[in-house]
């Protein structure tokens, strides 16, 4: 009866162990701490899961390919897609650009068109196709572009046995930077783009982030996360400028029957010079997200019972060093000790699973300094553990 008992108040104890509960069943107390510029722990359970994408499919030069599950799609390949491009110049005309075969092909004296929707850093795919009827040379030949929020323009050349000047060819950053190789095919087939777009992040009128782009043609990487000096011109240096959050993407009418299709973007997360929680942080926006980590925990904390509940409290000391939350968990320690002073060698043994991972918890939490190095519990554990040599492989 009374063994019973013991290990009723025993299970009952509020103690900081790992148990069974609805958290994901992944180590915590494990990778490093977070520290003054990472809000979460190395390995770190708590951190959210990625979005579920289901991926798309690649084009061949006979049929486009698939978008992945997440992407807006802008163009694929209906007439009806036309109603969310405009002209640029006048945006409250509907595009003049028409479909053909499901294809959006450029109407030389139509004009820029523009997306009605509006976008800043994205994942963009665009593929494109100069006329197969070889006309022109250099700039002239199969030229339309790109426009990124419709300031920033990635060429589109039909550069295949047509040299021009390299910050102008067919996936350059015009007039900034050439592609790093020119991987097009002929004219006549279709080319895809697929881009990386970061904005300049201005914070007032100090640039942050000057931002950036990465390109791949054709799958070939012909821009590496080249930085950007402002809005697209010609002839003149380019100058950084603030940009607005979201602007339309545009597609250039140089004069040449361009075709294009299946295009779609994949909006990317935050930097964390904008806000956003993955990656190095400043010390305050780590603080802030620290805090906030923390307080959803001992949320969570309140929906449990028992260990699972001082568990979870416990977890919260890794994100913030709240005083009040130590002192609880001290007292919960100072209360497993007592009884742990009462229990026969049967009970301890009995116990070893929940012992140990007791102890890892504390060990972890005195070597990142949330909890006191001399708390006599740990010390107690550490021995129980020495004694019985669990720590020791067999
Ligand atoms: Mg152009």
């Amino acid at each position: 009866m009374r063994m019973r008992r013991y290990f009723q108040s025993l299970y009952l104890l509020p103690l900081v162990v790992t148990a069974s509960y609805a958290a994901p069943p992944l180590p915590s107390f494990y990778g490093d701490a977070p520290d003054d510029s990472h809000p979460w722990a190395v390995h770190d359970r708590n951190r959210p899961q990625p979005a579920i994408v289901t991926p798309g499919t690649f084009s061949t030069q006979e049929q486009p390919g698939k978008p992945p599950s997440d992407a807006v799609v802008l163009f694929s390949g209906k007439s009806d897609d036309l109603a969310g491009w405009v002209s640029d110049k006048n945006p409250q005309e509907a595009t003049r650009w028409e479909v053909v075969d499901g294809a959006m092909q450029c109407v030389p004296g139509a004009g820029y068109i523009r997306t009605k929707e509006e976008f800043g850093d994205c994942q963009l795919h665009v593929e494109w196709a100069a006329p197969s009827k070889v006309e022109g040379d250099s700039q002239g030949r199969g030229n339309s572009g790109v426009f990124l929020m419709g300031q920033v323009e990635i060429q589109v050349l039909d550069n295949y046995n047509n040299p021009s000047y390299p910050d102008g060819m067919a996936g350059s950053l015009y007039g900034v930077n050439p592609p790093a190789a020119n991987a097009l095919r002929p004219p006549g087939e279709w080319q895809s783009y697929d881009i990386i777009f970061r904005r300049p992040v201005y914070n007032g009128d100090e640039l942050v982030d000057p931002g950036y782009v990465t390109v791949f043609v054709n799958g070939v990487l012909v821009q590496d996360h080249t930085p950007l000096e402002g809005p697209t011109g010609h002839k003149g240096r380019t100058k950084y400028k603030p940009f607005p959050e979201a602007g339309p993407l545009k597609l250039q009418d140089h004069g040449n029957p361009v075709r294009y299709r299946n295009i779609w973007y994949r909006p990317l997360p935050k930097r964390p010079v904008e806000g956003g929680t993955d990656g190095k942080l400043s010390k305050e926006a780590t603080a802030a997200k620290r805090a906030e980590i923390a307080k959803s925990i001992l949320e969570d904390a309140e929906t449990l019972e028992g260990r699972a509940k001082w568990h979870r409290i416990a977890e919260s000391l890794i994100y913030y060093k709240d005083p009040v939350v130590v002192d609880k968990i001290i007292e919960a320690t100072e209360a497993y000790e007592a009884k742990l002073e009462e229990a026969s060698a049967d009970d301890i043994e009995a116990k070893k699973a929940e012992i140990m991972e007791a102890s890892n918890a504390l060990q972890y939490l005195i070597k990142f300094d949330r909890l006191p190095s001399d708390l006599p519990l740990a010390a107690k554990l550490k021995e129980i553990i020495t004694e019985r040599e669990w720590d020791k492989k067999k």
